[in-house]
């Protein structure tokens, strides 16, 4: 249903940690960046944990009956990035599963917004795209797309990540 986000509750967490190493565990690493002799923390606004893949190993699959949806409406992102910036950051996550509900004009809208009005640097951690999809939300200002990669054995990703080949993941 693109275009239309039900979204159920749920408090956003952007509170600056009081001490980043106690906040943070060794996966959370990446994303952090070095400058200097302090670290950048972004950030996260995970907006939508709706996902159509069934990668075995992660709790937002399709198939996980047990999860209880949500979808974050692109005006709630837009206010929370806002609070994010207000807060002190200069750098925000947007994250999610893999959901067409958000197609890529609703997220290019939303990433141009959020350059034109807060002008924070922008990462984006949202799953496999096409290479059009890439092209576009840079050209509206996105600076970096995280793509988390689980394994280089084809045998083994595509185990791991059914209807998915390692080998369409490194053409995009
Ligand atoms: S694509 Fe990402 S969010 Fe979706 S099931 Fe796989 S690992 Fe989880």
């Amino acid at each position: 249903m693109p275009g239309d986000f039900p979204t159920i509750p749920r408090p956003i967490l952007l509170k600056k940690p009081t001490n980043p190493v106690q906040s943070i565990g060794l996966p959370d690493i990446p994303r952090l960046t070095r400058k200097k002799s302090s670290y950048i923390l972004p950030g996260i606004i995970e907006f939508s944990n709706y996902c159509v893949r069934n990668c075995l190993y992660c709790g937002l699959r399709r198939d996980n009956r047990l999860l209880t949806r949500y979808r974050i409406a692109p005006e709630e992102i837009l206010a929370a990035a806002r609070q994010a910036r207000d807060e002190g950051y200069w750098r925000i996550m947007l994250q999610s599963g893999e959901d067409p509900a958000y197609t890529v004009d609703v997220l290019a809208g939303l990433v141009q917004r959020i350059k034109e009005k807060l002008d924070m640097a922008v990462t984006l951690s949202l799953g496999d795209h096409s290479r059009d999809d890439y092209r576009r939300l840079r050209d509206v200002g996105a600076n970096r797309y995280l793509l988390k990669h689980e394994t280089a054995d084809p045998a083994l990703f595509a185990r791991l990540r059914p209807g998915t080949t390692l080998e369409r993941r490194l053409l995009t």
